[in-house]
């Protein structure tokens, strides 16, 4: 071929085939939860998002190995209360991309934003508008600072959880979580359970709200009881009504930790309700107990035959159960300690098992972690540091919860397939979220266009690691973890100085 028309060839081709990829993942096994694509691909990254996917080698700029290797979507978590850089880089182990506070929320939105993007996160994030944080303000005169040991201080005060509010109070409590909406918040946060005392209404004027700026609601529900009346049942009922009346989407925090052992009834009761068309979504994570401040109102009166029977040595602190001298002791003198309790004991009990799975493989939803920060020696880790000290502690789903479904759900018990369990992870969440925050439409799916939020992970060993007494255990199996086209994680080791993370936030009206 005469030189000149190679030349005028070159020339015509568009540029961008020409010039290599930022970063191409080779030769893994892709897998898309949405459009059902399983086969060896390689995968062209481009400015943040996914460029090519292509069954030819791709050049690239820098490449990521995938041989033997599934390359599915980054995992998308609903339910985080670690919003530090700590728990962010524990969740990264973990496959997650994107890390949300929701069930709980914050105030002022604003400003935990500006918190997060001056010290910079290695994972998307973002934030409800906290309801509760709200009527603390209100009823304590305890003015809010965008971070969660506030609920934890709250925890020493007693004019919240059981009074209602007047009308002048729940006008004031609206205006608040409208402002964090006005903010840019991503719905709003009903840490219900809470504050069990708060009145009817105020629930009501909440779903109102959301309706009128189509938000969803992430509900922890009013109560957690076997026994009627004040029972959980009850309290879902309370959900289903609210969607019904004012049409809001009504999302459902940890559905495994509020049903315990009347999940039959209340999977029932949620699956008529959306059969009907309402607004109902759920997520679950897959462990039996929960973790919460120790002064919680669940802990309070006659708990123990409301959750079926529970006893002092349920809870545990460091992963020491207590008495009942020991945790009267607690809720007395440090009732904003974070505990573990389990509300059910699946490692002895099958029907235990059988009702936890029923939760967690609940038609339609999500998997969420209810991640908790990190501490050590009584404080929430705060700053850069890695790895974490060896006395670190957390509720393990910090850790393993996304590891622990693809191992235990997928793997070794097969309840479902390795794509059904990816959709559980990464586009349940995104179509969740989608429609009412715009982002999440390019999140969760394996597509040309999409955001590069992508895990790399061998699907023979992923794993957890963490366990109630050992939590400080990072999960395995996750080779590569990319966030907006940047490896955070390479070859298993963390990219500490990278920070790709973004705010997840819809638009702020001024
Ligand atoms: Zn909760």
């Amino acid at each position: 071929m005469p030189r000149f028309v190679l030349l005028c060839a070159l020339a015509v081709a568009p540029l961008a085939a020409q010039r290599p990829y930022d970063l191409v993942i080779a030769n893994g096994r892709a897998i898309d939860p949405e459009t059902g694509l399983d086969a060896a691909r390689w995968i062209g990254v481009r400015d943040g998002r996914i460029a090519a996917i292509s069954a030819l080698p791709l050049r690239g700029t820098q490449q990521l190995d995938a041989k033997g290797h599934v390359v599915a979507p980054g995992f998308i978590d609903m339910h985080a209360h670690g919003q530090q850089l700590a728990a962010a880089r524990m969740q990264a182990f973990d496959g997650v991309t994107t890390a949300l506070e929701l069930e709980a929320g914050t105030l002022p939105i604003a400003t935990a934003y500006d918190l997060a993007a001056r010290e910079g996160r290695p994972i998307n994030y973002g934030f409800s508008a906290a309801w509760l944080f709200g009527r603390i303000a209100e009823k304590e005169q305890m003015e809010p600072d965008g971070s969660i040991t506030y609920f934890q201080e709250a925890q020493k005060k007693t004019g919240w959880q059981h009074t209602l509010a007047t009308d002048a109070e729940i006008g004031r409590i609206m205006g608040r979580v409208e402002q964090g909406l006005k903010e840019g918040a991503l719905g709003i946060g009903v840490l219900a359970g809470y504050a069990p005392g708060h009145g009817r209404k105020e629930y009501y004027a909440l779903a109102q709200l959301a309706r009128k700026y189509n938000v969803p609601t992430y509900t922890h529900v009013r109560y957690l009881s076997v026994i009627e009346p004040s029972s959980s049942f009850e309290a879902f009922e309370e959900l289903v009504a609210l969607a019904a009346a004012t049409g809001a989407h009504m999302h459902i925090a940890h559905l495994n930790s509020n049903s315990t052992r009347d999940i039959p009834a209340i999977a029932d009761l949620i699956r008529g309700a959306q059969s009907r068309g309402l607004r109902i979504t759920t997520e679950a994570y897959p462990y039996a107990a929960g973790s919460t401040v120790v002064g919680a109102e669940i802990f309070r009166g006659n708990w123990r035959e409301r959750m079926g029977g529970a006893k002092a040595s349920d809870l545990e602190l460091g992963g020491k159960p207590f008495t009942d001298a020991t945790l009267a002791e607690a809720q007395a003198k440090t009732p904003g300690e974070w505990v573990v309790v389990h509300f059910m004991r699946p490692e002895s009990n099958p029907a235990d098992q059988d009702f936890l799975d029923q939760a967690v493989l609940f038609p339609g939803g999500a998997i969420a972690s209810d991640a908790m920060p990190w501490t050590s020696k009584g404080r929430t880790i705060t700053e850069d540091v890695w790895p974490l000290p060896d006395d670190a502690f957390a509720h393990p789903r910090s850790a393993g919860t996304f590891t622990r479904f693809l191992r235990d759900y997928v793997r070794e018990r097969r309840k479902v397939d390795l794509r059904e369990g990816l959709r559980r992870l990464s586009l349940a969440p995104a179509q969740i979220l989608g429609e009412s925050v715009p982002q999440m439409r390019r999140k969760g799916r394996l597509q040309v266009g999409m955001d590069a939020d992508l895990v790399v992970f061998d699907p023979v060993t992923v794993s957890d690691k963490a366990t109630y007494a050992q939590p400080n255990q990072r999960s395995v199996g996750m080779r590569h973890v990319v966030v907006n086209g940047v490896p955070i994680i390479r070859e298993g080791e963390l990219v500490r100085e990278a920070l790709p993370g973004k705010a997840i936030r819809r638009a702020v009206v001024r």
